[in-house]
């Protein structure tokens, strides 16, 4: 029988969004002006392709402008660099954001450190990297943060708690870390090489699965009564059909833990009202307006 709490990122993703809304209906009535955000897409890497429609999808429907950019897999490094120089530079556009993974034949590093730190509302830019880790007013990255917000959310202050985060990307594990640190947890970052992960883990208030391992992390791993956090998105098959799973074994995790967030309905849905949360935020300060809170 489930012990813990299921974490409703859905619901929650979708009152955020109904909140940016009304936050770009604020501004387009009062200023004439409706933030916007450009999704750049080279290839046809299919999840890929599922996110961006997603993104234009949601973007519309908070009111925002979408700008879609596909461009063929053997876009040259150039071009895409001249594309990301004129998403700088037009008005109309308060957030860039250049889909994940890029091919093979790009320097992503380079490509994400082109954008204008400013318009970075996935957070990437070294700036942004390096305005968060030392406590500074950055662009946050979309899935920590939304994480971030559901610990908030189900546990209120979260200072002198033990978190670990499994996984250390610069885009979920990294971030997280430092939210977490900056809401004063005594944060353990685990990793491939890390010994004793389960015993690890045993010690954590808030535990964060970001690996893209399917169900590697146990019930019994989990402390009683402990947050769980499953970011990831893995697609198995399991009894003929194909099923999204995260990094926890729900069954197992839900019996343990104090509250869980599912997969799918979770984390997934909380990434993308943060993205049209940070694209208002970044039209706010490109305007000198008061963010919204
Ligand atoms: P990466 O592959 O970039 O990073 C995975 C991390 O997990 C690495 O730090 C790796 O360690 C660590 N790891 C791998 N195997 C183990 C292991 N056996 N024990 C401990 N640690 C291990 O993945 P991402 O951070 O990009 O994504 C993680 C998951 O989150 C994926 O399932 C992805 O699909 C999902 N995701 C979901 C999002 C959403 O909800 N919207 C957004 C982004 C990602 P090392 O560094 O040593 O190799």
């Amino acid at each position: 029988r489930n012990g813990a709490d299921i974490i409703d990122g859905k619901a929650f993703a979708s009152a955020l969004r109904a909140k940016v809304a009304a936050g770009v209906a604020r501004l387009t009535a009062e200023h004439g002006i409706t933030p916007g955000l450009a999704v750049v897409l080279v290839g046809e890497d299919p999840a890929s392709q599922v996110y961006v429609r997603n993104k234009g999808v949601q973007t519309r429907e908070a009111g925002m402008a979408s700008f879609e950019h596909k461009l063929p897999a053997e876009t040259s490094e150039a071009d895409l660099l001249a594309l990301i120089e004129r998403l700088n530079a037009d008005p109309d556009v308060h957030g860039i954001l250049v889909q994940l993974p890029l091919p093979a034949h790009m320097d992503a590093d380079a490509v994400i450190n082109a954008i204008d730190p400013a318009k970075d509302v996935d957070g990437f830019h070294i700036s942004n990297a390096g305005l968060l880790a030392t406590g500074q007013k950055a662009m946050v990255p979309c899935t920590p943060l939304g994480c971030l917000m559901l610990l908030r959310d189900r546990l209120g202050d979260l200072a002198g708690l033990n978190a670990v985060v499994v996984g250390r990307s610069n885009i979920v594990g990294k971030p997280m870390a430092q939210l977490l640190l900056g809401d004063s947890c005594t944060v353990t970052i685990a990793h491939s090489r890390t010994k004793d992960l389960a015993g690890l883990c045993r010690g954590a208030d808030i535990l964060v699965a970001a690996v893209g391992r399917p169900r590697m992390i146990r019930g019994d791993w989990i402390r009683p009564g402990a947050t769980v956090i499953d970011v990831g998105i893995n697609r198995i098959e399991e009894d003929g059909k194909t099923r999204l799973v995260g990094d926890v074994d729900f069954e197992g995790a839900a019996a343990v833990a104090g509250a869980i967030t599912p997969v799918p309905g979770g984390v997934g849905p909380m990434t993308i009202a943060c993205l049209l949360a940070n694209t208002l935020t970044a039209c706010c300060r490109a305007n000198g307006w008061p963010e919204p809170d």
